[in-house]
């Protein structure tokens, strides 16, 4: 999907006065958080294993996303994670490592981000055994490792969004997927995902006769 994002100057001091006041909210908000994630690694020290954090907040699993709070989530070197996520890692089904490395593994739902395939199909390659996956015994969250999916699955790095400014307006950027501004065959071909990402064959094909 194309987005294009604009900034809009500040044209009068009030406007000026208002962009600065939420920088610095921003600022703030990076601030106390990077603050708070201190505080707890200072707190490993005292419990290496981690510890549950009972401030009544809200937090997100670091590898579910799930929505946890209190005794609901633990908090070690990794990072935070709901107890499903904790026990999976406890139990090396999956690496801690996943936490905050979101590069090197992939979520269900970024097969139909980056290549266009959907869940239906991702279910029928696991059973084919083509896609190799983790499954965290307590919620049945799946895990796909790069690692395990040498030659199937590319690194991310390739697959990121490409952003390029807007002809005749500079305060622009537009953004579109990796599909959109390569060629998905020349990046993805040599894998064995390939053949699946129907969708982005038929892009590949349109690119080319642009091209030619
Ligand atoms: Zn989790």
């Amino acid at each position: 999907m194309r987005v294009t994002y604009h900034y809009d100057e500040p044209k009068t001091p009030e406007e000026k006065e208002e962009q600065e006041r939420r920088v610095s909210a921003v600022y703030k908000i990076i601030f106390d958080a990077v603050l708070e994630e201190r505080k707890l690694e200072e707190k490993l020290k005292d419990y290496p294993n981690g510890f549950a954090i009972m401030d009544g907040k809200s937090y997100n699993c670091c590898i579910c996303d799930m929505h946890i709070k209190d005794e609901e989530l633990w908090y070690d070197k990794w990072g935070k994670k709901c107890l499903a996520c904790q026990d999976a890692v406890g139990r090396n089904i999956i690496p801690g490592s996943i936490c905050r490395k979101h590069k090197d593994w992939y979520i269900n739902w970024e097969f139909d981000l980056y290549f266009k395939i959907k869940a239906s199909t991702i279910k029928k390659l696991i059973r084919q055994d083509i896609l190799k996956v983790r499954i965290i015994p307590k919620n049945g969250f799946e895990v796909f490792l790069i690692k395990d999916n040498a030659g199937v699955l590319p690194v991310k790095d390739i697959l990121k969004d490409v952003s390029f400014p807007v002809e005749g307006d500079k305060n622009a950027i537009t953004t579109i997927p990796w599909y959109e501004a390569k060629d998905p065959k020349k990046i993805l071909g040599k894998y064995k995902i390939w053949p699946y990402s129907t969708a982005l064959q038929a892009d590949s094909k349109n690119n080319h006769q642009k091209c030619v």
